[in-house]
């Protein structure tokens, strides 16, 4: 689904930020990319929707070269989920969820409806938090809108960076949960930036353990943990 050959990347300014990665991400397989801060897995991370360019080797999705696709149209099969959700602070919680169905061309009602179910699924019910505003969310709740956000024009593919990292431990914990649940059912194919070990263990069909600029280990989690 989604393959890098070699992929590199040295910024204008010298610094290799990664260097010779090779690995593959199944079809609705979940990879958390776990490591210290600045070893690369930001990095890694956009150059699957072109916000980044790799300076060499390709990545593949779905088997297509992503440099020989339009950067907008690549972006509507890969939703993007960040830390800071950066909802719009002046639209309602219904209508930052509907902001890309209405994008890509869907009738007010349909994107309407589509929203409605989004948030349901992200365990908000509608009706309560729809009319309100991202600013009369608790943190944990606008993370969720940001996933029903990046779910919206169903993409087989997920990007989420350190999507759990902005609340606190006990409402980490339930989103993670929430979410795995969630993948259950949706089956996305996601890759998963993480600091955090147990939630890269907890969260993670396999996990690539970043090392500065490379992938060390690209295992299950058992394996990782060395444990049979
Ligand atoms: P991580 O997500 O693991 O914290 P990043 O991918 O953000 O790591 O960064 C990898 C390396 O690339 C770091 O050394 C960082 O300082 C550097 N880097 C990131 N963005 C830029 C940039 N725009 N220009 C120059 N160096 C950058
Ligand atoms: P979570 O575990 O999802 O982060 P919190 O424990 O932070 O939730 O919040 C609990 C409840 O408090 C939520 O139902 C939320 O609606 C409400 N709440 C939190 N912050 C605000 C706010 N600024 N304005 C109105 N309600 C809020």
């Amino acid at each position: 689904m989604i393959r890098f050959e070699q992929v590199g990347k040295v910024y204008p300014d010298g610094t290799s930020a990664v260097d010779g990665l090779t690995f593959e991400v199944g079809r609705g397989e979940l990879v958390t990319l776990v490591g210290p801060s600045g070893c690369g897995k930001t990095t890694t991370m956009m150059m699957v929707n072109r916000l980044i360019e790799p300076t060499s080797g390709r990545i593949l999705v779905d088997g297509e070269d992503i440099s020989t696709i339009d950067p907008v149209r690549l972006r509507r099969r890969i939703g993007y989920v960040i830390q800071q959700v950066g909802l719009f602070p002046h639209r309602t919680v219904l209508d930052n969820t509907a902001t890309v169905p209405a994008l890509v061309g869907w009738k007010r009602g349909r994107a309407r409806r589509r929203a409605e179910e989004l948030l349901d699924l992200v365990g908000l019910d509608p009706k309560t938090y729809g009319p309100r505003y991202p600013a009369q969310l608790s943190g944990g709740q606008r993370q969720r809108v940001g996933v029903a956000r990046a779910l919206a024009a169903d993409p087989p593919v997920l990007l989420m960076d350190e999507p759990f990292a902005a609340v606190d431990p006990v409402a980490r914990e339930r989103l993670q949960n929430e979410f795995l649940t969630l993948q259950s059912t949706v089956r996305k194919t996601v890759l998963l930036v993480t600091h955090d070990i147990e939630e890269a263990v907890r969260m993670g069909d396999r996990i690539a353990v970043y090392g500065k600029g490379r992938i060390e280990q690209y295992d299950r989690p058992g394996a990782v943990l060395g444990t049979p």
